[in-house]
């Protein structure tokens, strides 16, 4: 199983055909799941892509760097984080390991970890705790996962909070895989609702999310320029 790293516009991607083996086989370290609107922040933010060059496993989980990828003669796929995420959590249910879940608003989270306790009723759910936490609660974070060193640690506060939190505490539970999930948990948790399968397969995912979320549009205001300069790399690369 090969894989091999690229340059998306001053970040990583990895190149893979199948991302869950890889990050098994990786065991521990940190997974960024990219897109355009990450690549661009990362462009703005050198603390962002500092991280995002730092991280083990970055896989490609938006149209955009998919896209990205082929016009320069790649082979590559779309890896939704959210997928990768939920075999990840299978995998650890098969391997008896142990797993914790940080982030989402108060009443949100812990519906998304009854979701899973009904999906894989044997994962040992080590903790969870909402991700709107002040530096006392945040301590206590800490300190649960210094104690109880999950396997898999899954962080949903959004980008780039996600990714920089994760550098920043990553080192106490060296052997997990830390995972930034975005919108994921409001998923599971059947608070919001995932784009149409044939949406996704047409690359118009985004589309389904800026209908959902409308006040996303300035986020997303950064996608042309991306296209823009992906294309003009081509030219140039
Ligand atoms: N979130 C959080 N703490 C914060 C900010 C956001 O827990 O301080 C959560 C938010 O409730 C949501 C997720 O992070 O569940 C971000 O979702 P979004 O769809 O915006 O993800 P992104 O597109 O940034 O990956």
């Amino acid at each position: 199983m090969g894989s091999y790293r690229i340059d998306v516009l001053g970040v990583p991607l990895d190149i893979a055909t199948d991302y869950l083996q890889l990050a098994q086989s990786l065991g521990s370290g940190h997974i960024v799941t990219l897109n355009a609107e990450m690549v661009m922040a990362a462009r703005r933010h050198p603390r962002l892509r500092t991280v995002i060059q730092g991280a083990e496993l970055v896989v490609p989980d938006g149209a955009g760097v998919v896209l990205y990828g082929r016009w320069r003669g790649h082979k590559i796929d779309r890896c939704p984080g959210i997928d990768l995420a939920a075999r990840l959590l299978e995998s650890a249910r098969e391997k008896g390991q142990k797993v914790f879940f940080l982030g989402a608003k108060p009443d949100v989270i812990p519906r998304t970890v009854a979701h899973w306790q009904q999906q894989l009723p044997s994962l040992q759910i080590v903790g969870w705790h909402h991700g709107y936490f002040d530096a006392p609660a945040e301590g206590e974070i800490l300190q649960t996962l210094h104690q109880t060193q999950p396997h898999l640690i899954l962080v949903a506060l959004g980008v780039p909070k996600q990714e920089i939190w994760i550098a920043e505490h990553r080192s106490l539970c060296p052997h997990a895989l830390w995972m930034g999930v975005g919108g994921s948990f409001d998923i599971w948790a059947g608070v919001k609702k995932r784009a149409p399968q044939w949406l996704g397969r047409m690359h118009l995912e985004w589309l389904y999310r800026l209908l959902q979320e409308p006040s996303r549009w300035r986020r997303m205001a950064v996608l042309p320029q991306f296209l823009w300069l992906a294309l003009w790399d081509r030219k140039i690369g």
